[in-house]
């Protein structure tokens, strides 16, 4: 474990052929704080870079050696913290991803469920109006019929 600051160049006991230097700083519990000179190509992750590396401080006073467990316990509950804080993220996008979707879909049955109520308070007034519309059909026929079925009576009577 090492943070990295600057570049340098260096011209020997390089594996590789770049012959470049990064200035690194050791954050591992033995050497913690102490800087030293480590190849470019360098990485963590690979067996194959080149390894060189040249000390640029002392060995880590005694106090540092004491202390550093203790950094080491801070940074790992820190990420710890920090890993539980993304998951929790995480978690609410996902509840509040739901929580639109739900949304979404009331949204959309309370559309459809206004546009049911809207063709059936149009069929109810189609029905009142034709309800209205025969009722006055019939009431107009009985009032002809009654006003002019008088003389058709007495028309057809037979003398
Ligand atoms: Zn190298």
């Amino acid at each position: 474990m090492s943070s990295t600051t600057t570049y340098e160049s260096t011209s020997s006991g390089h594996m590789c052929d770049m012959d470049r230097c990064v200035e690194r700083t050791s954050l591992s519990i033995r050497n913690f704080g102490r800087r030293f000179y480590g190849c470019q190509q360098w990485s963590p992750d690979s067996d194959q870079a080149c390894k060189f590396f040249k000390w640029l401080d002392k060995n880590t006073c005694p106090r540092g050696h004491a202390t550093t467990p203790l950094v080491h316990k801070r940074f790992a509950r820190y990420k710890a913290e920090a890993i539980a804080t993304r998951k929790e993220r995480d978690k609410a996008h996902a509840r509040e991803a739901e929580a639109r979707e739900l949304l979404w879909i009331a949204k959309r049955k309370a559309e459809k469920t206004k546009l049911a109520l809207q063709i059936a308070e149009d069929k109810v007034y189609k029905y009142r109006l034709a309800l209205f519309l025969s009722w006055t059909v019939v009431g107009v026929y009985f009032v002809f019929s009654t006003v002019l079925g008088g003389h058709g009576h007495t028309q057809l009577r037979l003398p």
